[in-house]
């Protein structure tokens, strides 16, 4: 197995991608659990947080985030609209 494809396996069968759903809003906030650190994407404006995309302006967590979604490997965890401002505060300063 070649490194590229136990990343992508890793990133699909350990649910590294999450979802992260706000109520009632109904916003959405994703991440990627990456080797080190989470890193936030988000695919409605093609941008990621991690190096991959910072240097080269692509990454895998966006190429195979439709793979992850349409094979539901995606964790989703549900907050209240009440903890959004705390959350993205937490996410900014972890970046
Ligand atoms: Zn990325």
């Amino acid at each position: 197995m070649d490194l590229q494809f136990k990343k992508i396996n890793s990133l699909l069968s350990e649910k590294r991608i999450k979802l992260h759903l706000f109520e009632p809003s109904n916003r959405k906030i994703w991440t990627v659990v990456g080797m080190d650190k989470e890193y936030w994407f988000d695919p409605d404006l093609d941008f990621c947080s991690c190096p991959g995309y910072y240097f080269n302006n692509e990454c895998y967590h966006l190429d195979f985030f439709p793979l992850a979604k349409s094979k539901n490997q995606v964790e989703v965890t549900t907050f209240s609209d009440d903890e959004y401002e705390s959350f993205i505060g937490g996410l900014l300063s972890e970046l």
